[in-house]
């Protein structure tokens, strides 16, 4: 069955809610389709963080989030900033503030009331959704096939949106699949990658034959968040912050705001080192003199606990990171304590990842994000080769994009 659609978004997360928007306010008759059963899954687990909706910050540091990446996020972002996206929040009933960190949530910190006050107006604007429609790629003749519980549908619109996001958390429905099906088509698409990541450790000196944590340490210490801390490496100067410890390794804020500098490391190098400050409220000197202090008959853990308020944790990475001659060495271990080095054995698989670097590569697009190989197909959200920290820069440059393309298609109508 082949039926008439006028514009077909495939992908209904934020990017492709937002180009059908746009689509619909001029008048087009657009159908939304997606492979799961509702659309905005992955948003909705956002919410479950608090929905980090976008950032305060002004335009150029913004920007600058996304690194080689932001001369061509910067004209996306003029068309719909910070300003634009908290008023568009503030005009389906959710007003917005913003945090101690400059970040930007809604005031109930939830996804699913907006999701529902955005379906509702897109549907009253004519907005079709066609669920459970994987989309497979194209016939010979051009139609876009879809799998549906019905059997194989064919579709042949005027034009079509692709908002298929990127590889991570793929049981939301966003699998990366199209990438192979995209670059038989001639579209540059720089390899999928996990960004805001955790990383697998190892091997560690209690752990030799590693990757990951002695047994000891892993079952003691796993799922808890490492903190005061300061993390540093190649690329990443010192920042303080927290992490958690998984099973295997690390994860959590500050590992994700490193996480693109030790990815590289990782794939030119075969590891990455970073060093941990555990005491990033004292100075070296401060350390040194306490580690130094006689202990008397008190045992070096319990000298450390009292003097340097080192927790459990803390004093567990140093039993797990240096061998007992590090320990047993007053300057040896003071150093530790204010530069540990760690060193990371793999990035955790995209699948887990917050977000995913690579995509469709800018130059493999018009400035209207359309793909030069594929006249009449436009591309939006975090399918494009872009990545950017935490801090409500991935959710704004999905809006942002999600709106440019679909502008861009309307201009070629
Ligand atoms: C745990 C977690 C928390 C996050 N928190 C935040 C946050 O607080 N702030 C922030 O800025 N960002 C956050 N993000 C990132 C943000 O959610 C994503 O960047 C954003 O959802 C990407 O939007 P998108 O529209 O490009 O793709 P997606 O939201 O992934 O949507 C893609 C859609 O395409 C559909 N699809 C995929 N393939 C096909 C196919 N072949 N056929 C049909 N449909 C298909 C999928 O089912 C899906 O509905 C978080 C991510 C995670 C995993």
């Amino acid at each position: 069955m082949s039926s008439p659609i006028s514009i077909a978004v495939i992908g209904g997360g934020p990017a492709g809610l937002m180009a059908a928007e746009v689509l619909a306010a001029a008048g087009q008759a657009v159908t939304v389709f997606d492979a799961k059963p509702s659309v905005g899954r992955k948003f909705l687990l956002a919410g479950k963080g608090g929905l980090n909706l976008t950032h305060s910050e002004p335009l150029e540091p913004f920007v600058g989030r996304f690194g080689a990446r932001a001369a061509q996020i910067a004209p996306l972002l003029r068309g719909f900033d910070v300003d634009a996206l908290r008023a568009w929040a503030a005009a389906l009933g959710v007003d917005t503030f913003v945090g101690t960190s400059g970040r930007v949530f809604p005031k109930d910190l939830k996804a699913a009331p907006l999701l529902r006050a955005w379906l509702q107006r897109l549907r009253a604007a004519g907005v079709k959704f066609a669920m459970r429609h994987r989309w497979t790629g194209w016939t010979d003749d051009g139609a876009l096939r879809f799998d549906t519980p019905d059997g194989e549908r064919l579709v042949t619109p005027r034009a079509t949106l692709l908002a298929l996001g990127g590889a991570s958390w793929p049981q939301l429905g966003s699998d990366g699949a199209w990438a192979p099906w995209l670059a038989a088509r001639g579209v540059d698409v720089a390899p999928l990658q996990p960004a805001n990541c955790g990383f697998d450790v190892g091997p560690t000196a209690a752990h030799a034959g590693g990757p990951g944590w002695s047994e000891r340490f892993a079952t003691e210490f796993a799922g808890q968040p490492v903190k005061p801390v300061a993390l540093e490496t190649a690329g990443f100067a010192a920042r303080p912050g927290e992490f958690v410890i998984t099973a295997s390794g690390i994860e959590g804020s500050l590992v994700y705001a490193a996480s693109a500098a030790l990815r590289e490391q990782i794939a030119r190098d075969g590891s990455a080192k970073l060093h941990l400050d555990l005491l990033p409220q004292l100075t070296p000197e401060r350390v040194l003199a306490d580690v130094k202090h006689p202990r008397g008959s008190r045992s070096l853990s319990s000298h450390l606990k009292s003097r340097l308020h080192l927790s459990p944790l803390k004093l567990g990475l140093l039993h797990e990171l240096l061998t007992r001659e590090q320990m047993l060495d007053a300057p040896t271990l003071a150093a530790a304590l204010k530069h540990l080095p760690l060193t990371l054995h793999a990035a955790r698989p995209v699948a887990e990842a917050i977000s995913t670097a690579g995509g469709v590569r800018f130059e493999a697009l018009t400035d209207g994000l359309m793909l030069r190989a594929l006249p009449g197909v436009f591309v939006a959200g975090e399918m494009l080769d872009w990545e950017a920290p935490t801090g409500g820069y991935l959710l704004t440059a999905c809006f942002a994009s999600g709106r440019a393309a679909a502008q861009g298609l309307l201009a070629t109508l």
